[in-house]
């Protein structure tokens, strides 16, 4: 498909691919209040528990690293070999287009800068793939060559990683369901959905790539598709961290889930009462904090950059569980709780 192939009438490309198609959002502007402030590349705290009556206070010792996007280290203790999850790790940050008003095209090239990714010097012993798509798991399989970590995802998730390289006995695949316990913390893998944009509602680069054989070696934004959805739970001292990697939930995948410390992304338009249904569900966590809401066309070096989501989460958070604390990381900020 061509640069220009599938524009419209507008000359806007068709929803699917642009920021609000997408991600299935619409930047709603809300009433939004200053955020909890932290400088970058340093270590805050969140400061004591609002942790409803009966749930755990964090354990101490927890380091949540945020690399824009979806991209989550998560360090549980305070050593320098911590064990160490990666969710959706994302370093190289190829131009896309995505945020733009035009779109991302589907031709556009995928590229691993393994020189950026190692400069970040990574350790992990688990790395979670929330889904398919070029902006989760692009990097992962050379993370996964050089952490040695093991990847958790789809049957399709696990053959495009494959075809990328990423070393076989290390990737497991998983549909939902999944509890695996660690020294002192344990991961759930929740079956969940991805958001649907456009002006016919779909999931963007929607596909699968199931069986034995191993596809072609995706080159393409549009290779890497969707290949089903999955949100995680990591539990540390019973204290339970729960992230999402789109915008959509189905409240059967998150039957007895709960959260304190939610990560939500912004978006959701098209999905009734998404963030106050997925708060009450999740029995309205302590901590809620925003995922994938800067424009990842933007430096990872820089502050963040929001794409016009942020405020509408905040406000929609602060009505729907005001005794949340919503805590804002920008880019390479550190929360330590
Ligand atoms: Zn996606």
């Amino acid at each position: 498909m061509s640069k220009t192939e599938g524009m419209n009438g507008t000359g806007r490309r068709p929803g699917f691919l642009t920021r609000r198609g997408l991600l299935g959002v619409t930047a709603a502007v809300g009433a939004g209040t200053a955020a909890t402030a932290m400088s970058r590349g340093t270590t805050a705290s969140a400061g004591p528990a609002a942790g409803r009556a009966g749930r755990p206070a964090p354990p101490g010792g927890l380091r949540l690293r945020w690399f824009g996007n979806n991209s989550w280290e998560i360090r549980v203790g305070t050593g320098a070999s911590a064990p160490t999850v990666l969710i959706d790790p994302w370093l190289t940050r190829f131009w896309t287009g995505t945020y733009s008003e035009a779109g991302a095209a589907p031709d556009t090239p995928i590229k691993v800068d393994t020189g950026v990714i190692d400069g970040y010097r990574l350790r992990a012993d688990q790395i979670l793939v929330t889904h398919g798509h070029y902006d989760h798991m692009t990097d992962v399989p050379h993370l996964a060559r050089t952490t040695g970590a093991t990847v958790f995802g789809t049957e399709t998730h696990v053959n495009l990683m494959r075809a990328m390289g990423a070393p076989d006995e290390q990737l497991s695949v998983v549909s939902g369901g999944e509890q695996l316990q660690y020294e002192g913390y344990s991961v759930q893998v929740l079956r969940s959905l991805h958001s649907m944009g456009g002006d016919h509602p779909r999931v963007a680069f929607a596909g699968t790539r199931p069986g034995q054989r191993i596809p072609e070696a995706p080159t393409t934004i549009a290779d890497l598709v969707e290949g089903g959805s999955l949100s995680y739970r990591i539990s540390v001292g019973g204290f339970d961290i729960v992230n999402l990697g789109s915008s959509n939930f189905s409240e059967h995948d998150f039957e007895g889930v709960r959260a304190d410390l939610l990560m939500i992304q912004p978006g959701g338009a098209n999905v009734p009462d998404y963030v106050a249904r997925l708060l009450d569900l999740l029995g309205h966590p302590a901590y809620v904090v925003p995922t994938h809401w800067d424009d990842f066309d933007e430096p990872l070096d820089r502050p963040a950059v929001d794409w016009g989501g942020l405020d509408a989460l905040r406000a929609a958070v602060r009505e729907a569980s005001p005794e949340s604390r919503f805590v804002k990381l920008d880019h390479l900020e550190t929360l330590s709780l």
